[in-house]
């Protein structure tokens, strides 16, 4: 069989498709130079593939299939696999017309969006995954046999999958030195799924279920990265990198005790985080944290079903990380339901104390298949979905217009980043890494 992995690119859009949980989120800050100038630099700096399509690769290379991955083309091919993000979906509703139209290959798409609305696609493909592929992609490598309809999938051992086939990508490039420096930086996933339940979370869509890999076959995979592709650095692509901390732990000790030399990159929750966790994910490369603030308001925080960090304790980790010279990146959420005028000048205000290496604001968005979607549904006023890209607001707000959430998220990029006191702590820190 031949199978095609199917990228679809749009040139008018600064769009990550891993991000927002694999829904795809937009880097669409407004039109002064300023936003022109972060919009270019994140385009240029951040090239961050999809490890579904690695996954779904390595699959069916294993039993004998032909694959190719392939951007913006329609080949010959037995079999597409897509998958659409919402930020892009005119887009590629378009494109997967025409290769129903133009083909006679079957098409998959797989992903949280179609997981969500599967209406909006079962026209024009064969199949939706509904849930992490790899149960079905196996199937169908297996025997050949492409099902049809929503399909649900079954739990996959995720030590048992196959190493993500990157070579059938440009993987060369991949990476995003605005985080960690390296390139190639490939992609691991020491666990999936997340326990807990912030009503917001994309992540949570495709599945909610936490699974971890044992920390050997992790270290493997790691190894495998550095001596086939010249890894020169590892994003582990987990929700919550430290869901289960020992196991975490064990991971990082395990790449002390092999002698890696490799920086690498994790996300996680602050809370899960101490000094002696820090030192020691420090010793094992780990040079850069994002994590979750959402909001500096703690009754807007548990109205989000998010558990609150203290501040202090935030405070502390995030200044003893700059301490080590662990770059944090920090994610701010603006026009939560409960936000107003006050809060979100709270949320700046704390965003600003904390002076991150890396703070990223996007609008709060009532993603398909979240709690807080289903909390919102009828005030949602945004049909085109093209707009669901976590820069524009999509629901009627009780306390804040469209334009006013939209020109806060905006200003918040250049009132963060155009102070002296984050200039200064930027040289700082170039100074100290050259
Ligand atoms: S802790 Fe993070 S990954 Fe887990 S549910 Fe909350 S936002 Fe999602």
């Amino acid at each position: 069989m031949k199978v095609a992995l199917l990228t679809l690119e749009n040139p008018n859009l600064v769009l990550n498709k891993d991000y927002a949980g694999g829904f795809g989120g937009g880097f669409t800050t407004g039109n002064s130079i300023f936003s022109k100038i972060f919009r270019s630099i994140r385009k240029r700096n951040e090239i961050w593939p999809l490890i579904s399509y690695a996954y779904a690769g390595a699959i069916f290379r294993k039993e004998g299939h032909e694959v190719k991955a392939i951007t913006n083309e329609i080949i010959d091919a037995d079999l597409y696999l897509i998958q659409p993000s919402m930020a892009d979906y005119s887009n590629e509703i378009q494109y997967i017309r025409r290769i129903r139209k133009e083909t006679k290959a079957k098409i998959g798409v797989m992903g949280p969006f179609p997981k969500a609305m599967p209406h909006l696609f079962e026209p024009y493909v064969d199949f939706i995954a509904l849930g992490d592929p790899e149960s079905i992609l196996i199937d169908i490598a297996k025997t050949g046999n492409i099902p049809e309809g929503q399909v649900q999938i079954r739990p996959v051992v995720l030590d048992e999958l196959p190493y993500p086939a990157w070579d059938l990508f440009d993987y060369h490039k991949f990476g995003n030195s605005i985080l960690l420096e390296g390139r190639p930086t490939l992609f691991v996933q020491g666990s999936r799924g997340c326990f807990y339940h912030c009503n917001y979370c994309p992540y949570l869509v495709i599945g909610d279920k936490h699974s971890i890999r044992s920390p050997q076959k992790v270290v493997d995979e790691i190894e495998y990265l550095i001596k086939n592709y010249d890894a020169k650095a590892i994003t582990f692509r987990d929700p919550l990198f430290t869901g289960h901390k020992k196991n975490a732990k064990a991971i990082a000790e395990e790449i002390i005790k092999r002698g890696l030399k490799i920086p690498w990159m994790c996300e996680t929750r602050l809370d899960h985080l101490d000094k002696e966790t820090i030192d020691l994910f420090y010793e094992a490369g780990m040079r850069t944290i994002k994590v979750g603030i959402e909001s500096a308001n703690e009754e807007i925080i548990k109205l989000a079903n998010r558990i609150p960090i203290a501040i202090k304790h935030q405070e502390e980790i995030i200044s003893y990380c700059d301490k080590k010279h662990i770059k944090v990146c920090a994610f701010y959420i603006i026009g939560l339901p409960d936000d107003n005028h006050e809060t979100i000048a709270q949320t700046l205000k704390y965003a600003k104390r904390l002076n991150t290496p890396v703070a990223n604001f996007t609008v709060a968005t009532p993603f398909p298949g979240t709690l807080f979607y289903e909390n919102l549904k009828d005030n949602i006023f945004e049909d085109n979905l093209d707009k669901w890209d976590s820069f524009h607001s999509v629901f009627e707000h009780k306390n804040l217009s469209k334009y006013e959430i939209e020109h806060y998220n905006d200003k918040m990029f250049t009132q963060y980043y155009l102070r002296s006191r984050y200039i200064l702590a930027y040289f700082r820190r170039l100074f100290w890494s050259s």
